[in-house]
């Protein structure tokens, strides 16, 4: 008989193996997903910040080299000299058209004591000053924070070795609608004493440009730098607003952003991607051989639990499971109908037609009783030549016999054992049990009491029990040496034998053979 496993168990084992790694593969996917992410995006961040943080000092830098350059210029005693009194060919040749050529700052203006602008260059050219006067008010912040410093002694202090560095307002402003970084420096005469009050100034403006974006890109390493008055909110730019000491936005300055967590997860995905691909497949190979283990190892329980409960020869339940059920059976609140059967005279087809004829025969028995059982009767070899059967809807000592005269009829219709025809007989002793009456031992041992009965009766018939048995086959039993010598052989039983009783156990009941 074949041991079959069903679809759900196989369904369930896959379940239980295969949905905790779908979960694992999910979970690893996500973990490595998210960190990679996490770390990607912290790089690309961190990234700006560095970006922001070089150019923030690269244009600190550019303040202090303007004013540096402009020292040179504007504290020269030439410059005052020429200034006070105004030499306008001097100062145009000089702070103008050279200084121009010298850096290439787009403007320069010198203002007298009272801030007003008595030369002004643009682009390398000399212009009329009172051009100035719409950028006054932006230059304003910045003429007022170096008098401040001037007149709290900061160029006295310059210049008498007090400190080093010059005094000088630097700041972002907006001139002529152009962001530009200006430096005002005092014009003076390192050797003389300054007149504070009424000091001339010296202003450098340079316009942050296209040019001076790209000098600082460069300077910077950062591509596509651009100054702007608006910021464009382009996702892929970085800005950094230019904010002056009056915490006004003078421009924003934008680039194109470096992207180094972006370009990493763009080298890795691949690679991960191809990584947790052959983990898949390797997990799905897993799997699968857990899968197919899982599968035998299932087959194999089922195998042991099947071998355990049938008998090898017929493939029928075998004694253990039929005691259980007949257990089950006189637990239950119903009555129980106990079969046991015995064949007759077999050990001479073992001994005429030899051992694999037997097994053929009780394997052709088995099926010929298969057939004879109701949907909810068990039939059972329990070894040798002895099969037993439960019948849980039989009450009656009627139904028993109706049941045990076919089951005669149907074992004493000829075999075919491989070309030679064999005749057998069975005989049947019956136990039969109201509601919970009796336990299965007792059970078992009324039907064998009945069986012995039956053959002692001449074999090929069927006897219920009946408690006036006992002492008969206590008799018979001590008498068995003698009774066994003059047995007839299995043709020579067949005898007629009294009708069975109506009901059980009022008197010796036997079934009459069917012939
Ligand atoms: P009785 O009429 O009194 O029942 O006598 P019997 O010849 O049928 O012999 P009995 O029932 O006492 O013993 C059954 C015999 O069946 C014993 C043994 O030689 C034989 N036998 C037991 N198991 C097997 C088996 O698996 N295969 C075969 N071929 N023979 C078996
Ligand atoms: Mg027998």
């Amino acid at each position: 008989m074949g041991i079959a496993l069903s679809p759900a168990g196989g369904r369930h084992a896959a379940a239980v193996i295969v949905i905790p790694v779908i979960v694992a593969l999910l979970a690893m996917a996500a973990t490595v997903g998210g960190f990679l992410y996490w770390s990607t995006s912290n790089s690309d961040a961190r990234a700006v910040q560095r970006q922001t943080a070089l150019i923030d000092h690269t244009l600190r830098s550019y303040f202090a080299l303007q004013a540096e350059n402009q020292e040179s210029w504007a504290l020269w005693s030439d410059a005052v000299d020429h200034t006070h009194p105004f030499d306008a060919e001097w100062v145009d040749e000089n702070l103008g058209a050279e200084f121009y050529e010298s850096f290439g700052y787009e403007q320069t203006v010198v203002l007298d004591g009272e801030d007003h602008p008595i030369y002004l260059m643009r682009n390398g050219r000399s212009v009329d000053p009172t051009l100035l006067a719409p950028d006054l008010q932006a230059l304003a912040p910045l003429l007022s924070r170096l008098r401040a410093d001037i007149a709290t002694g900061a160029l006295r202090a310059y210049l008498a070795g007090g400190r080093s560095n010059a005094p000088y307002a630097a700041d972002y402003a907006q001139i002529a609608g152009t962001p530009a970084m200006v430096t005002v420096m005092p014009i003076a005469d390192p050797s003389r004493e300054p007149d504070e009050a009424r000091q001339y100034l010296h202003v450098a403006i340079d316009f942050l440009d296209e040019d001076y974006a790209s000098y600082l890109g460069e300077a910077s390493l950062v591509e596509d730098a651009a100054f702007r008055l608006t910021t464009t909110e382009n996702p892929e730019k970085a800005t950094l607003p230019l904010i002056n000491a009056s915490g006004r936005i003078i421009a924003f300055l934008e680039w194109r952003q470096d992207w180094p967590g972006r370009r990493l997860l763009a080298e890795t995905v691949p690679a991960l991607a191809i990584a947790m691909a052959l983990a898949t497949i390797l997990f799905a190979l897993l799997v699968e051989r857990l899968y197919r283990y899982s599968m035998a190892l299932e087959a194999g329980r089922a195998r042991a639990e099947h071998e355990a409960n049938h008998d090898a020869l017929t493939g029928l339940p075998n004694r253990a499971c039929f005691e259980r059920r007949l257990g089950e059976a006189t637990a239950a609140d119903a009555p129980v109908a106990l079969f046991a059967l015995d064949l007759d005279r077999f050990k001479q087809v073992n001994d005429t037609l030899g051992h694999p004829a037997g097994d053929e025969l009780i394997r052709m028995v088995g099926a010929r009783l298969a057939g004879l059982i109701s949907s909810s009767g068990l039939l059972a070899r329990m070894g040798g030549d002895e099969f037993s059967i439960l019948e849980p809807a039989i009450a009656q000592s009627e139904e028993a016999f109706a049941l045990a005269a076919r089951i005669v009829e149907a074992v004493g219709k000829p075999f075919d054992l491989f070309g030679n025809e064999a005749r057998i007989g069975v005989s049947v002793g019956i136990a039969l049990s109201a509601r919970r009456q009796a336990g299965p031992a007792e059970m078992a041992r009324r039907a064998d009491i009945a069986l012995y009965e039956a053959k002692g009766n001449g074999r090929n018939c069927a006897m219920i029990y009946e408690p006036g048995m006992e002492a008969a086959v206590n008799r018979r039993r001590s008498a068995e040496p003698e009774l066994r010598e003059n047995q007839p052989g299995p043709r020579d039983v067949l005898k007629e034998l009294p009708r069975p009783g109506s009901t059980f156990g009022n008197q010796s009941a036997s079934l009459a053979k069917a012939q």
